[in-house]
This record gives C-alpha cells, sequence and structure tokens, in this order.
C-alpha cells in the first residue's frame, strides 16, 4: 500500500520550518506566446527553500514551458526568474551569458532538472551518464567523478547497474539515473517535469519513492510537475494549480486537494482522481 499523507503535525512542523525560509525560485509576471498562441500570461509564483511544490494543471497549461524556463531552457518574452536570488543566464550588467557558460551558470545557481523522457544518453552507461556530465561540464578529475557518481547510483538504488546502457534498463531505472545525474552537481532546486508519466503504472512507485526521499530526508527545494494526486498529497507542501497561462489556485496541499475553491481546480481534481 502507497505510504499515508504526512500526520497533521508533521506538516505543521514543515510549515512552521518553511515559514520565513528565503526564496529559492521567483517567477514574476512571466509572458510567452509561441506565435499566437499565449502559454503563460503574467504568471507569479515563489518556491521557498526547502519547500516542495507541486506543479498541476490541464495538459497544455504551460507546466513545461514554466519549469523549462526558469531552468533557462526557453527565453520568456518578458518577465523575469530568480533562482536563489540571481537571474539564471545573465550577467550582472543584464546582458546574456552565451550558451556555453549557462551550464556553469545552472550550477552557481544551484538548479538541475529530470525531464519526463528521462533524456539519458543512450551509448553511456548509468554511471558515465552521471560522471560523464562531472567531468565535461563541472570539470571534476576523472576519479572524483566517477565515485560522486557511484555514490548518487547508490543513493537511487541503482549501484548494482553502474555498467548497465540506458536500453538495457526498465524505464523506471533510467529516470532514477536520471535523478541521479541531476543531482550530481549538488543542486539546492530540483525541477521535475513529470517525472512518472512516461513509465509503466508498475515502475511508478520506484521513482516516486527516491523523489519522497529526496523531499524528506535530503531538504531538496522541488518544483514538481505531476498528475499523480495522492503522491502530490504525500509530498508537496504546497500546490500551485496552474490553467490559462497563470496561477488560477494555491495554497497547503492538503487544503487545496481536498477543498479547492476555484472551480477549474475542483474540475481537474475530478477528472484526475
Ligand atoms: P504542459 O506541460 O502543461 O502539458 P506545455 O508547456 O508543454 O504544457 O505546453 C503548453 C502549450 O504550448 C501547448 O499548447 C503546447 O502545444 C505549446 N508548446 C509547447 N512548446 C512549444 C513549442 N516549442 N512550439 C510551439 N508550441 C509549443
Ligand atoms: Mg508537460
Amino acid at each position: 500500500a502507497p505510504p499515508a499523507p504526512p500526520e497533521p503535525w508533521e506538516r505543521e512542523a514543515r510549515v512552521a520550518a518553511l515559514d520565513g525560509a528565503p526564496a529559492a525560485v521567483e517567477v514574476g509576471n512571466l509572458h510567452k506566446s509561441y506565435g499566437e498562441h499565449v502559454v503563460l500570461d503574467g504568471l507569479n509564483m515563489t518556491v521557498r527553500t526547502g519547500e516542495v511544490v507541486a506543479l498541476l494543471g490541464p495538459s497544455g497549461s504551460g507546466k513545461s514551458t514554466l519549469l523549462r524556463t526558469i531552468n533557462h531552457l526557453e527565453d520568456p518574452d518578458s518577465g523575469a526568474v530568480l533562482i536563489n536570488g540571481r537571474r539564471l543566464g545573465y550577467q550582472d550588467n543584464g546582458k546574456p551569458l552565451s550558451p556555453a557558460k549557462i551550464a556553469d551558470a545552472r550550477a552557481e545557481a544551484g538548479v538541475g532538472m529530470v525531464f519526463q523522457h528521462f533524456n539519458l544518453f543512450s551509448h553511456l552507461t548509468a554511471l558515465e551518464n552521471v560522471a560523464g556530465p562531472l567531468r565535461w561540464v563541472h570539470r571534476m578529475p576523472a576519479k572524483e567523478a566517477e565515485h560522486r557518481a557511484g555514490e548518487l547510483l547508490e543513493r537511487v538504488g541503482l549501484a548494482h547497474r553502474a555498467g548497465a546502457l540506458p536500453r538495457h534498463l526498465s524505464g523506471g531505472q533510467q529516470q532514477r539515473v536520471a535523478i541521479a545525474r541531476a543531482l550530481a552537481p549538488n543542486p539546492r532546486v530540483l525541477l521535475l517535469d513529470e517525472p512518472t508519466s512516461a513509465l509503466d503504472p508498475e515502475l511508478v512507485h520506484e521513482v516516486l519513492e527516491v523523489i519522497r526521499g529526496l523531499a524528506r530526508e535530503d531538504g531538496l527545494t522541488m518544483l514538481i510537475a505531476t498528475h499523480q494526486l495522492r503522491f502530490a498529497h504525500e509530498v508537496a507542501d504546497r500546490v500551485v494549480f496552474i490553467s490559462n497561462g497563470s496561477v488560477t489556485e494555491e495554497g497547503p496541499a492538503e487544503e487545496l486537494l481536498t477543498r479547492p475553491r476555484h472551480p477549474a481546480t475542483a474540475r481537474f481534481l475530478r477528472v484526475m482522481g
């Protein structure tokens, strides 16, 4: 049986700990269109340091666009994203960073991302998928990178599959490698874009279990787009529901998921639940 939602006292302890915590991610008046199609229409939201936020919204509501924009994989048309107080992808003088410097800037800002379709390097082993970027991007010595990659594979329960190529791993294992890779540069903020929606139902649990551990034991700040309402209920401190390009409703996970105030949220929860 899946774990139960946290006890009220656990939630209260987390709420108290988060009270007054500095903002880890600040999204201000974000606008993004593809041609005529307005996807983000003045979206505002904040994620506090140590907070786990579930991002809900109908398919096509802009969850991926928002996460990609936060990670500077997309440029917004207007508005700004601050990560730990800094604009990712821009120099202090406001000029954009060269693409070659973005990966460094992400590591410096302390942000990492996990994608719906894993995006592993298909010709590299699990270990190399984690160790490789540490060497290429973060210029870590090979031995150290390999050691760290080994520790991270252990962390996600895959030490025994270190030498396997992605195609010889299950989807759940591939996503766990992708999580290890995202954790390798030691981010303080992890963005997860529907990390279980490409998985067969029987493989969802092992991935959620890893994410749950990161939330509860590692105190990582996380923004997770997901359709797993029960999971959101268990791990999220807060839920942000987006539709029509902006935040329709947000609130404590327990409250929003059991007593939504906005009709669009209620409709979404009825369909998904
Ligand atoms: P979600 O993740 O909530 O399902 P997305 O952010 O993927 O939503 O997409 C929001 C809308 O933007 C969708 O209508 C999608 O078709 C459109 N869209 C996303 N990326 C692109 C792109 N690169 N070019 C054109 N349209 C896009
Ligand atoms: Mg998406």
